[in-house]
């Protein structure tokens, strides 16, 4: 009996888990499940008389639902980085190569976010490479391949090809079923919300930059390239929180180029950001990895709420080797909604995980190549045949300085890896 009743309950709560996949609603409350205790069995039906007019107990609120988000650094588009994707029968470039490895990753989180470090304005202009970059068009295909569903676009390199090439990367992006944010054609593009919602649970994204190397925004088009200001910061998290988002992620362009500690500023802009709001800040420019950290403020009402602050997740794809230039990282955050005896829903961070990454720039068949591997993956018995046993000796050490690295501020602020306090 006891175990009837609990697949009829199990039961519920797998519809109720379905229902709230498919919107960032509440599902609808449980059917009435059986209160009054069950009559011991063998008795001669001289058992305790039920209690009478028993309280009519309110519906309880839905089980809660975990997503999981994954975010890499900069997606790069060096000169060398094109020969080895160009096919010449073809005259077409193809640079899944660069995601092959991590693609199931990607793939399996429900929110994959890029920081695109490079237009995609059409490939009639030509791909310079530094300092004023624009990649084949055939680098959007690869995203989307990937799983990738939100870019960020706001960077020091969002105008190396004008207001056009801007416009064009959106287009591009957007044809494909890509979220861009952090540029934009029109003011009205500027003031929409990036909301994405995935397994019932619904994430804004918003993005700055520092600056865009000194090629000015357009005096008639001040919207076109978000930059960093606390006000706006904090007004735009606001604008999401009631808009109905269950977790505000904020990109931002920022720091000291590749050095590999956040500077004060960052450290300033990133706790206002989660002061402000929002959970989680995700940090790109330095083209190095910094560490991240786990910030807790302290909610009006008494409680508390934790954000993570990844200040830099490096490159993840680039021609850029040495000094820690070649590792990157691979954010990985859950988030578990919650509801409220009162049908509210609490989104928390459940889980955080940092991946260090590696760019191995390699020859196959007279081309140099690039592609993206997991420090925490290469092992001796891989049987990768492109990595010799010195360099995985090599890169296993390496794994073990960059998980290191990467954990240090979250380890010294004595939280260590532990998942957050759930709160009820
Ligand atoms: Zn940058």
């Amino acid at each position: 009996m006891a175990a009837m009743r609990l697949a009829a309950l199990l039961a519920a709560a797998s519809l109720l888990f379905a229902a709230g996949c498919e919107s960032a609603a509440p599902a609808e409350p449980a059917p009435e499940q059986e209160q009054a205790p069950v009559a011991e069995s063998g008795s001669d039906g001289a058992a305790a008389p039920a209690p009478e007019q028993e309280p009519v107990e309110p519906p309880p609120p839905p089980p809660p639902v975990e997503a999981t988000l994954v975010a890499i650094g900069d997606v790069m588009m060096h000169k060398p980085m094109l020969p080895g994707a160009y096919d010449k029968e073809t005259d077409t470039y193809d640079f899944s190569g660069f995601f092959a490895p991590l693609r199931s990753l990607f793939e399996g989180a429900d929110w994959a976010v890029a920081n695109l470090e490079t237009p995609i304005a059409g490939d009639d202009r030509g791909f310079p490479g530094y300092p004023m970059f624009n990649a084949p068009v055939a680098l959007a295909d690869a995203l989307v391949d990937a799983g990738f569903d939100v870019v960020s676009t706001a960077n020091n390199h969002s105008l190396d090809q004008g207001f056009k090439g801007l416009a064009a990367t959106l287009k591009t992006l957007r044809e494909r079923g890509i979220v861009p944010v952090g540029t934009a054609e029109t003011q009205e593009e500027a003031d929409a919300l990036a909301i994405v919602g995935k397994n019932g649970v619904a994430g804004a994204f918003l993005s700055y930059t520092y600056g865009t190397n000194g090629i000015p925004i357009p005096k008639d088009k001040p919207f076109a390239v978000n930059l960093i200001d606390d006000a706006r910061i904090a007004a735009d998290i606001d604008r999401a929180r009631t808009a109905g988002a269950d977790f505000v992620s904020v990109s931002l362009h920022f720091g000291n180029e590749y050095q590999r500690e956040p500077n004060d500023e960052q450290r300033r802009l990133a706790r206002l950001a989660i002061e402000s709001g929002a959970d989680l800040v995700i940090g790109h420019h330095p083209h190095v990895v910094q560490p991240y950290e786990r910030y807790r403020v302290d909610n009006p009402d008494g409680t508390s709420r934790e954000g993570i602050i990844m200040y830099s997740l490096g490159n993840f794809v680039s021609n850029q080797f040495g000094d820690y230039k070649e590792y990157g990282a691979v954010l990985k955050v859950t988030f578990r909604k919650t509801y409220q005896a009162d049908g509210a829903a609490v989104t928390t961070v459940a889980e955080v995980d940092a991946i260090p990454t590696w760019v191995h720039k390699y020859v196959d068949g007279g081309k140099t190549r690039y592609r993206v591997l997991s420090l925490d993956e290469v092992t001796l018995e891989s049987g990768d045949p492109l990595l010799t046993p010195r360099m995985i000796s090599t890169l296993i050490a390496k794994s073990e300085e960059m998980n290191g690295h990467l954990d240090k501020l979250a380890a010294a602020a004595g939280t260590g890896q532990a998942p957050a306090a759930e709160k009820e």
